[in-house]
């Protein structure tokens, strides 16, 4: 098992030959191949706040890697238009407070303070629409609570249960090119070239594979990151795919790489995520550009309309931009390991990016990998296991994406109409009743580890405001008095941080200047 063979050089390949290497150093050989022909997806600019837990665990600092990367930071989903034109909500990183057993969602629906249930239950929320920073000028964090790195677990499971305030946005192309940097420093050997055949031994087990350049590579192990196409997974080895569709309809993107100047605009410390006739666009503003895209459903828009209205949207900034077409398959592979090749990144599964989950799955399945890594007898379980983590975590995933739909409450067009009447999956279905007499909780969210806590799906809920949710009967007959105070405190603190934390554009230019 000390022979890994990677096809793939984007995000997921030079992350997984990047963690391997941290992971195992020299005891495991790595090869990675990857195409000049085929190019990467070039999109995935947007993360969860768990990957910090992937530089810290390649021994990272922000300072090594993030100038290298544009990246900046980010504090929510902000979510416009789901509702009703001019509206907006934020799912920050941030855990909801609890008071006298209920979460304040729950209280906000009985004693609603203001209009907003972000701006009263969580800080981040006023830091965002302030484009406040999450880190002081002299890189203190926000909150004194929150411990630096050397005392926080540093794998995603170990962290269940905590949050860290912010994830990052970064540029993927930058990203991949920086780790291949990390990995080739430390032994990874890089191969350029095209795999042009997989062959198989006589159990159908991966044996080596052939590439029209360097011959042969042969290999214990084999990591698919060969995107989409499945080159090893579902080509080779024949795995299927289990479709999403029925449920999340959106298979196409466009994309557009918009530069800005962070001397005059402003750096939103989070991702946007804005409804559209047939899908959403999204953008996320980086250090010298903006990454936005239009994902949509083909069967509500063609091609060339998706890509006209994102102009529009962008405006003339956008005008002598190219743009990227993009059809995505969006599901899973039926199992992501399958005998000695594991697929990881878009090979393994992918749902739309309205949550920015592809990254977060890329790192959960590395971390798996470490976890259920083999000896020499390829124990069967190890593989049953790390697959059935990988296959809750998608299908998690899918129904938090799902709720969005369902949730909105705008429906002023067949393509929102749609999104009412389509099929959910059936624990979805279940829950959704549950959700309209209690707001989520711990007992009522998708049980299994899928990265989102219940107070995700509050926010969800209370933003799209298309299913009446009501306050538990019991908030009738508790004292109010402390979750009142809680969302005064709420509110005070957020005061406090908006006059004390820079904007972004002030920290990153003060960064830049050194
Ligand atoms: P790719 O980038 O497609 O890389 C495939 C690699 O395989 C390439 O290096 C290619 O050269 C190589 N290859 C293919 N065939 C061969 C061959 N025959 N021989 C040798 N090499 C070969 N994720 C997020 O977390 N946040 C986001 O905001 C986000 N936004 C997204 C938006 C869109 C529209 C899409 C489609 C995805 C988004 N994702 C996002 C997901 C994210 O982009 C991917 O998870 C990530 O880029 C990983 O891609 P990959 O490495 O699996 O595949």
């Amino acid at each position: 098992m000390r022979d890994v063979v990677i096809v793939g050089g984007g995000t997921a390949g030079w992350m997984t030959a990047a963690y391997l290497t941290a992971a195992f150093g020299n005891r495991v050989k790595i090869t990675l191949v990857e195409s000049a022909d085929v190019g990467t997806i070039g999109v995935g600019e947007a993360t969860f706040s768990d990957i910090r837990h992937f530089f810290e665990f390649l021994g990272l600092a922000e300072r090594d890697w993030m100038p290298a990367c544009n990246a900046t930071y980010k504090l929510a989903v902000r979510f416009e238009n789901w509702r009703e034109p001019g509206h907006h909500f934020y799912h920050p990183f941030e855990q909801l407070k609890s008071v006298k057993g209920f979460p304040l969602t729950d209280w906000w629906l009985r004693y609603p303070t203001s209009k907003r249930f972000d701006t009263d239950c969580f800080v981040m929320a006023s830091l965002i629409d302030a484009n406040r920073n999450p880190r002081y000028l002299d890189n203190r964090l926000l909150e004194q609570e929150f411990v630096e790195s050397d005392d926080l677990p540093n794998t995603i499971a170990e962290y269940q249960g905590a949050q860290f305030p912010y994830a990052y946005h970064f540029e993927a192309h930058l990203l991949a090119k920086y780790l291949t940097k990390y990995a080739t420093d430390r032994g990874v050997r890089h191969v350029v070239d095209n795999v042009v055949d997989v062959g198989r031994d006589e159990r159908g087990w991966l044996s080596h594979v052939d590439t029209a350049e360097h011959g042969r590579l042969a290999g214990d192990l084999f990591v698919d990151c060969t995107g989409f196409r499945g080159l090893l997974l579902n080509k080779a080895l024949e795995e299927p795919f289990v479709s999403y569709q029925d449920t999340l309809p959106n298979d196409s993107a466009v994309a557009l790489q918009v530069p800005m100047d962070m001397d005059k605009d402003p750096l939103r410390p989070c991702t946007t995520a804005t409804a559209q006739d047939a899908g959403w666009i999204w953008t996320i503003p980086l250090i010298s550009r903006i990454g936005t895209g239009y994902v949509y459903s083909g069967d509500y828009i063609d091609p060339e309309e998706a890509e006209r209205t994102l102009r529009e949207f962008v405006g003339p900034a956008a005008a002598d931009v190219p743009a990227n077409h993009i059809k995505m398959r969006i599901g899973r592979s039926r199992r992501s390991w399958v005998n000695n090749c594991v697929a990881i990144g878009l090979s393994s599964g992918f749902v739309e990016p309205l949550e920015s989950t592809g990254i977060f799955f890329i790192h959960y399945a590395i971390e798996q990998l470490v976890k259920y890594y083999p000896a020499a007898d390829w124990e069967r379980s190890l593989r049953e296991q790390y697959n059935s983590a990988l296959m809750n975590v998608m299908d998690g995933v899918r129904e938090f994406l799902v709720l969005h739909y369902r949730g909105a409450k705008r429906a002023d067009n067949q393509y929102w109409r749609d999104t009412k009447i389509r099929t959910v999956p059936d624990s979805l279905a279940e829950r959704l009743e549950q959700w309209e007499s209690k707001v989520p909780d711990a007992g009522t969210v998708y049980p299994r580890y899928h990265g989102l806590p219940p107070y995700s799906y509050n926010c969800v809920l209370l933003g799209t405001g298309g299913i009446d949710v009501r306050p538990s009967p019991a908030l009738d007959l508790i004292d109010e008095k402390d979750a009142l105070a809680e969302f005064q405190a709420v509110r005070d603190k957020a005061r406090h941080l908006v006059r004390t934390l820079p904007t972004q554009n002030e920290y990153f230019r003060r960064m830049r200047e050194g």
